[in-house]
């Protein structure tokens, strides 16, 4: 998928704007156990952990990740007060915890679970270790994609596809079409300092190229939904807000190139504490040098 520099530029553009247009006075990180109708029959449910998307409408119902064994059940009861259909679908967006932690609980509940199949096998070995051995499987999702899955219910399709390593080795995007909004997992952190896992398969350059992709592919007007999002900051925006996170993994690409180019090591390297711009960033610092680290070891890794 090609990408024009003019389309980069204007994309870099949006970005750095991005910051003013935020207000701060709206603590949307604060919402516990609420659901929220976006458009169309979508919408989000927020509590502990990352958020999770659903459609309901006159023909099924699906829902995105499970959070915990702790708040699925919230998700389900939300759910059954809602409609007396069944969950044809539940879809991980990917392997984590938080995203996934609920699978189990909701197991009875839903027709199959879909996950990227590289999320799947991370998750069958995170469950062996667990266990020290074949262990309780019962939340493992049974229906793998590679590339793309869809699934119409009624009259929304919702569409799944895996643009390449990113957060994970196993990153979904879930599109409902008609309702014109994607689920985008942790593919996006609303102005928090974004994980990467990569013994899982991440990365900083694949997440900066799977970002751009997705501003091109989707509609310029397309809703996202965000996995987690700072205190001030919303769970959902525009393509701005992916501008804004690519434009963080390029300046975290800069740094690192930087101290190779300058003879530093991989422990001066990541010795930052914050990054001009982006001092802002909530959430879990240590996860700054992280990502530079991984940066480092990319950019050795294509010099051998
Ligand atoms: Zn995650």
């Amino acid at each position: 998928m090609t990408y024009s520099r003019r389309s980069f530029l204007k994309a870099s553009t949006l970005g750095i704007g991005a910051a003013s247009l935020v207000r701060p006075e709206a603590v949307f990180g604060a919402r516990r156990n609420v659901f929220t109708p976006l458009r169309r029959n979508v919408g989000i449910f927020t509590e502990r952990g990352g958020t999770v998307g659903w459609l309901i409408n006159n023909d099924g119902v699906a829902v995105i990740d499970s959070q915990f064994a702790d708040t699925a059940p919230m998700i389900v009861t939300g759910i059954r007060e809602r409609t007396r259909l069944p969950i044809d679908v539940l879809i991980n967006t990917h392997q984590h915890p938080d995203h996934t932690g609920g699978n189990a609980v909701m197991r009875p509940s839903v027709g199959k679970i879909v996950a990227h199949e590289r999320a799947i096998a991370n998750l069958r070995n995170a469950a062996a270790q667990r266990q020290g051995g074949p262990g309780d499987m019962s939340g493992l999702p049974d229906t793998p994609f590679s590339t793309s899955w869809s699934v119409s219910i009624g009259d929304e399709t919702i569409r799944l596809r895996h643009y390449g390593p990113a957060h994970t080795g196993g990153d979904a995007a879930i599109f409902f079409e008609r309702a014109n909004i994607v689920h985008l997992g942790d593919l996006l952190n609303n102005r928090g300092w974004p994980n990467l896992d990569a013994p899982a398969g991440g990365s900083v350059h694949g997440w900066v190229s799977v970002l751009e992709t997705i501003m091109q592919e989707y509609p310029t007007d397309a809703l996202y939904i965000f996995g987690h999002n700072e205190a001030g900051y919303p769970p959902t925006g525009t393509r701005t807000d992916l501008a804004f996170q690519r434009d963080y993994f390029l300046a975290v690409i800069e740094v690192a190139a930087t101290a190779i180019r300058e003879g530093r090591s991989r422990e001066q390297a990541i010795s930052l504490t914050t990054l001009a711009g982006f001092e802002h960033f909530g959430g879990q610092a240590p996860r700054l040098p992280l990502v530079v680290g991984v940066a480092y070891d990319e950019l050795q890794a294509r010099r051998r």
